[in-house]
């Protein structure tokens, strides 16, 4: 049978199958015995009355009484129907009596045959024989009845299964839509629209189990769908909250970003301010002397040489007189480059050291590396003034002082000497170097 039949198919058929084999069992069974039995009392019959008029037949014939035995045995013949031949012989095979029906072999039916020998008891041969044919209509009758029956029944039986199927259906019919409404059931659609019933029935205990069953996974899909919303309520609520924070916390680093690049550019600005002098771009005297004092040490402790070179612009006030504060600026910034072009080594640096009175640190060089340099500054500053870009000619006086120092406080007396130097230039025409070695 094949899968895909509806369990109320496979039902209906294997009713339908089973009163069919039951029913034709019963009917086969019935209908052999009924044959047989019917069969055997006509045999007996039949056999009854043969024995019955043997007994007449024999005293007849021992007596030769042909016509007595001949009208009772035409009366035998009437009032039987059912008997289509009797022939009566005797023992020279003459024939004493014969009857045979019109029905005989024309009937559409077989007749019992009998053979039946004629005894007397006075003699122990026998007289005669007498044969009989017996008409087994009744039989044939009986057995046509239980073919009717039996059809009827058949007929009967399948009208039964009919309305069967069709009872089954109409009961099953609930079941089905149970089963289609089911199948198409969505939790989240909540369609599912059948409802309890009254009754006591199998299919209504089936239904009403499912509707519970159907009302509880609504019960909890609506319970999960409610927790559902309230949980994507509060990731959103959450995430909106973390995306508040992360804007703020970017923003205050930015913020802080921002101020700290703020502060870097002022704490560079500020160490520019305290390291540089604004107006050359040189640097300012505190970093020369935290230098020469780092330098000193060195110096003291490695036993080499050190100098330092003053330089003095001579007549600066007059330029400022004459040309003005702001010329004057113009040429302290001119004058600075070139004091810068002439620092080649790096540990060397050049400082506004007053007004425009500017200092050299040599580590390491002996006085003569600081006269090349002195002369230099002469050379780049004479070429300024011959270039006739500039009609303010400028002068400087220069004083260089140099040791090889063994002593950590002997410091400032090198920066003195280099000024009583400068002094000694200044006093001595300008426009000079003059050195005072240690
Ligand atoms: P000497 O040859 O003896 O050095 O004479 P001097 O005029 O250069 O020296 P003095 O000390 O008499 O004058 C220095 C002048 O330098 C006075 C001051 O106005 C000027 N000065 C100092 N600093 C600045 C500055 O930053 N800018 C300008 N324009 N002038 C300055
Ligand atoms: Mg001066
Ligand atoms: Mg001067």
């Amino acid at each position: 049978m094949s899968r895909s039949l509806s369990l109320s198919t496979k039902i209906i058929v294997a009713v339908t199958l089973f009163f069919f084999a039951a029913l034709g069992t019963i009917t086969y069974f019935n209908y052999t015995s009924m044959q047989n039995f019917a069969k055997k009392s006509e045999e007996e019959k039949s056999e009854q009355l043969l024995n019955s008029i043997e007994p007449i037949i024999s005293i007849n014939m021992f007596l030769g009484m042909d016509a007595p035995m001949r009208d009772y045995l035409n009366k035998i013949v009437k009032t039987t129907p059912m008997i289509l031949k009797l022939i009566v012989k005797d023992n020279g095979g003459k024939v004493h009596f014969s009857y045979i029906s019109p029905k005989y072999k024309t009937q559409n039916i077989t007749p019992i045959e009998l053979k039946h020998t004629i005894r007397d008891k006075l003699i122990p041969e026998p007289v005669g024989e007498i044969e009989m044919a017996y008409s087994n209509a009744k039989y044939s009758e009986i057995v046509d009845r239980y073919k009717h029956f039996s059809f009827q029944l058949l007929l009967a039986a399948f009208a039964l299964v009919l309305l069967l199927i069709i009872l089954l259906k109409k009961a099953l019919a609930p079941l089905k839509e149970l089963a289609r409404e089911l199948k198409s059931y969505d939790p989240m659609k909540s369609n599912f629209s059948k409802k309890r019933i009254e009754g006591e029935g199998e299919i209504h205990i089936i239904q009403n189990a499912v509707v519970d069953m159907i009302e509880k996974i609504q019960g909890y899909t609506d319970r999960l769908f409610k927790l559902n919303l309230e949980l994507e309520k509060k990731v959103k609520e959450r995430t909106e909250t973390i995306e508040n924070t992360n804007s703020q916390l970017r923003k205050e680093i930015e913020e802080r970003k921002r101020a700290e690049e703020a502060l870097k550019y002022a704490n560079r600005m500020l160490e520019k301010l305290s390291t540089t002098d604004s107006l050359t771009g040189l640097y300012n005297r505190r970093v020369f002397e935290q230098n020469f004092n780092r330098f000193w040490k060195i110096a003291v402790r490695e036993r080499r040489p050190i100098s330092v070179i003053l330089c003095d612009i001579d007549h600066f006030k007059k330029i400022n007189d004459t040309y003005g504060h702001q010329a004057g600026d113009v040429c302290l910034r001119e004058f600075a480059e070139i004091l810068l072009k002439c620092v080649s080594r790096p540990m060397d640096m050049v400082a506004r050291y007053g007004g425009e009175e500017f200092i050299f640190l040599l580590p390491d060089t002996p006085l003569p590396g600081a006269v090349t340099i002195a002369n230099e500054i002469q050379l780049l500053l004479r070429e300024r003034n011959e270039n006739g870009k500039t009609k303010i000619k400028m002068t400087t006086s220069i004083g260089i002082s140099s040791i090889i120092p063994d002593n950590l406080d002997e410091s400032r007396h090198l920066i003195l000497s280099a000024d009583r130097a400068l002094y000694d230039a200044k006093k001595s025409g300008r426009n000079r170097i003059v050195t005072n070695p240690l």
